[in-house]
């Protein structure tokens, strides 16, 4: 989507501190991080939140979440324990509509988040 700020990251258009790349997912550094390492995994699809999800998208989602897995064991806290977090929509916080998900890692969470 030509006015999409992640399709733009994904597409190498705009800056990003890249991490990961494969033929589904791209994942890069949020700008405002909220951990230590915080890292988001984007499809190269336009998929405006996970309500828009159509059921071919299905393998795109399991990509994010085996390529967060990498990323935590590169950054070393795989075994020590990280969140994965997809917000939708308003209540949920989300307020980029490009779906991401949320690498948080190196520092303890709390339960339940605010
Ligand atoms: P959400 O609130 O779940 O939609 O998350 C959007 C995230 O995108 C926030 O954590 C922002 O800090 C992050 N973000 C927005 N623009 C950029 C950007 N150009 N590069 C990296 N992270 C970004």
């Amino acid at each position: 989507m030509s006015d999409c700020i992640f399709c733009k990251i994904a597409a190498g258009e705009i800056p990003a501190d890249l991490v990961y790349e494969d033929d589904l997912v791209v994942g890069f550094r949020d700008l405002n991080p909220q951990a230590p390492t915080h890292v988001l995994l984007i499809p190269r699809k336009h998929i405006a939140s996970i309500n828009e999800l159509q059921p071919e998208d299905e393998p795109i989602i399991g990509r994010l979440y085996a390529a967060a897995a990498k990323i935590a064991a590169q950054e070393g806290f795989a075994e020590s324990g990280y969140r994965t977090v997809i917000n939708c929509n308003d209540d949920g916080g989300q307020t980029v509509f490009h779906v991401h998900l949320h690498l948080l890692g190196g520092r303890r969470m709390s339960w339940p988040p605010g």
